[in-house]
């Protein structure tokens, strides 16, 4: 594999290539062995409305807790299972898990709530993405309308018929969302003819909003952008008071982060709902 013809003529292995390639088979095999032994499973950041601290939804976030190795963060593992097909069951699973927890709050007399649940570009390509979806929603008997799919705008370019599945998506009442919104490609006109219900902005835009220009007047063009074609703006990775200052000044009504909440269990997120979520005022 990485074995190299030294000078004479002895094989060497890359030290450094191979162990790559090993921690990879190493985790891909681990991972296998984690849907089955049920090392996965979900945490939930709360959305809010920023200026009321009014509870509007939750984002679902795979966490991933291996018996020996210890947590391993998505960011870690999640590209490894797109690369190696896994995200297609892994997927599967977490949109399930998250419409069964949502119903099941509600049963429990909770408010009903939208969930968010990140989808990477590999499930969309997935001729059978659809399906599954629906098959979901029937078991889980979810109201599809409290049910969101995050996307990444490389879905525009990384998928053929993209638009043509975001549109079938929303036939089944769901709604979509462009996640990292203005870290990819998609010019802010171009957004317009696509079928999006929200924008998410970058949490790099939101880290300096208080000091950089520029990330100010990213924002406020988005939000422009959006009003003036209805669509809604979320920012992502509000961490400081300054931050909800200056989102709540361009207009941006809603948001998600460290600064409301980290994502929290199961029965955390029981707890902030309890505390947290008030009766819509007209
Ligand atoms: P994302 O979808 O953009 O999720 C937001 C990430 O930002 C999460 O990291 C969240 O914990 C983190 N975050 C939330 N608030 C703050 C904040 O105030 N400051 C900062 N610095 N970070 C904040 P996490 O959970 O580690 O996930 C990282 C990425 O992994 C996600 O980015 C998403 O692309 C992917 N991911 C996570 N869960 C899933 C999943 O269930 N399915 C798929 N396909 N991807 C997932
Ligand atoms: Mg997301
Ligand atoms: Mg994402
Ligand atoms: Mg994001």
């Amino acid at each position: 594999l990485a074995k190299k013809q030294g000078k004479n003529g002895y094989a060497f292995y890359d030290i450094n290539l191979e162990n790559e390639s090993l921690e990879k088979r190493l985790l891909e095999n681990a991972m296998r062995d984690a849907i089955i032994n049920q090392q996965f499973y979900l945490e939930y950041q709360p959305k809010l409305n920023i200026k009321t601290g009014q509870l509007i939804g939750m984002e679902a976030l795979v966490r991933w807790n291996h018996p020996v190795i210890g947590r391993i963060p998505p960011g870690k593992f999640i590209p490894l299972a797109e690369e190696t097909g896994m995200i297609i069951p892994l997927g599967e699973w977490i949109l399930k898990e998250s419409c069964e927890q949502i119903v099941k709050w509600q049963e429990m007399g909770y408010p009903y709530l939208p969930v968010s649940v990140n989808v990477s570009v590999r499930q969309l390509d997935d001729n059978e993405f659809i399906n599954k979806v629906e098959k979901i929603l029937k078991e889980t008997q979810i109201n599809p309308a409290m049910l969101e799919l995050e996307v990444t705008e490389s879905v525009f370019a990384d998928v053929k018929n993209a638009a043509e599945i975001l549109q079938q998506i929303r036939n089944l009442g769901i709604q979509v969302s462009i996640d990292d919104f203005g870290t990819g490609y998609s010019s802010l006109t171009y957004i317009k003819h696509l079928p999006i219900d929200t924008l998410k902005v970058d949490q790099s835009f939101v880290k300096d909003i208080h000091v950089n220009e520029e990330s100010r007047a990213i924002i406020k063009a988005v939000i422009t952008l959006a009003n003036s074609i209805g669509i809604n703006v979320i920012a992502e990775g509000v961490e400081m008071k300054e931050h909800v200052v200056e989102l709540v000044n361009e207009g941006c009504k809603l948001g998600q982060g460290y600064y409301f909440s980290k994502p929290l269990s199961v029965q955390d997120f029981e707890q902030f709902m309890q505390q947290h979520y008030r009766v819509k005022e007209k």
